[in-house]
C-alpha cells in the first residue's frame, strides 16, 4: 500500500470574521507545529476571507481551501466564484458537493460533477464528499447513494484526478453530535476504496485519501484515525477553535 499522508481538514462553513480567521492561525501552528510534518492541515473559511487566510498562512505548511467553485472560469454566474479565481489567490484546494450544498442549496450530483471538472482543469485539489441521509441508510440504501455520487469520478483519468480526496460524511452525523462509529465509517470507506479500485485503479485507489466527517472531536478522532480506511479527517463545529481543531489533528495521529 502506498502512503497517504494523515489529512485534516477544517471546515468553517459560514462562521468567523476577518478577525478570527486572522486569530486562528498562529495557535493552531503553533499547537501542530511538531506534527506538521507527518500530516497534511487544510482551512477552508468562506470565500471572502480566502486571501486574508493565504496571506496569514505563508510561511506555515497549512495549506486553504475554498468551500465550492463555480462550473465555468468566467462569465454572467452571480454568486458564483470560478475555480480560477482561487488558483488567481493561491488556493490549492477546494471542498465540493458537501452536503448542505447538496442539501440545502439543492446541488445534484450533475451540478458537484461540473463543479469538479472546472476544479481540476484549474489543477486544484478536489473534496470530493460523499454520504447518505438518515432515510437511506434505514433503507439500506447508502452504498446505492454513495456509488451514484462516486460516478461522475468514472468522466476522468486518474492523471487528472491526480491528488483527488474522498470524504465520507453521513448526513446524520453532520452537525449532530452523533458521529459515525469507527466500524460504520470504516465499512463505508472499504466501499468507496473498492468502488474506486475497480472503476478507476487499484493503485489510484491505495493512494486516494478518504476523510471522515460527521461530529468530529478531540475524543473521538484517534478511534475514527484508527480505521484502515481512514486517512484523515473533516471537520465542521469542532475545527473552530484552533486549540478543539489542534487536538483533532494531533489525537488523531496517535490511533
Ligand atoms: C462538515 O461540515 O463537514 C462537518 C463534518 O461538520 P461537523 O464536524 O460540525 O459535523
Amino acid at each position: 500500500m502506498e502512503s497517504r499522508i494523515p489529512l485534516f481538514i477544517a471546515n468553517w462553513k459560514m462562521n468567523k470574521l476577518a478577525k478570527d480567521v486572522q486569530a486562528f492561525v498562529i495557535p493552531f501552528n503553533e499547537a501542530t507545529q511538531d506534527v506538521s510534518a507527518k500530516s497534511e492541515r487544510v482551512l477552508a473559511p468562506t470565500s471572502v476571507y480566502l486571501s486574508a487566510l493565504v496571506v496569514a498562512t505563508k510561511g506555515t505548511s497549512i495549506h486553504v481551501s475554498a468551500q465550492n467553485c463555480g462550473t465555468a472560469k468566467s462569465g454572467a454566474f452571480t454568486g458564483e466564484v470560478s475555480a480560477a479565481m482561487l488558483k488567481d489567490l493561491g488556493v490549492g484546494w477546494v471542498i465540493l458537493g458537501h452536503s448542505e450544498r447538496r442539501h440545502i442549496f439543492k446541488e445534484d450530483n450533475n451540478l458537484v460533477n461540473a463543479r469538479l471538472k472546472a476544479a481540476i482543469e484549474e489543477g486544484l485539489t478536489p473534496v470530493f464528499c460523499v454520504g447518505e441521509k438518515l432515510e437511506e441508510r434505514k433503507a439500506n440504501q447508502t452504498f446505492i447513494v454513495i456509488e451514484n455520487q462516486l460516478l461522475g469520478l468514472k468522466a476522468h483519468s486518474e492523471a487528472v484526478l491526480k491528488d483527488l480526496v474522498v470524504a465520507y460524511e453521513p448526513v446524520w452525523a453532520i452537525g449532530t453530535g452523533e458521529n459515525a462509529t469507527p466500524t460504520q465509517a470504516q465499512e463505508v470507506h472499504a466501499f468507496i476504496r473498492q468502488w474506486i479500485s475497480k472503476n478507476i485503479s487499484s493503485t489510484f485507489a491505495n493512494r486516494t485519501r478518504i476523510l471522515y466527517g460527521g461530529s468530529v472531536k478531540p475524543e473521538n478522532s484517534s478511534q475514527l484515525m484508527a480505521m484502515e480506511d481512514v486517512d484523515g479527517l473533516l471537520v465542521g463545529g469542532a475545527s473552530l477553535d484552533p486549540l478543539s481543531f489542534g487536538e483533532i489533528v494531533k489525537k488523531g495521529l496517535n490511533s
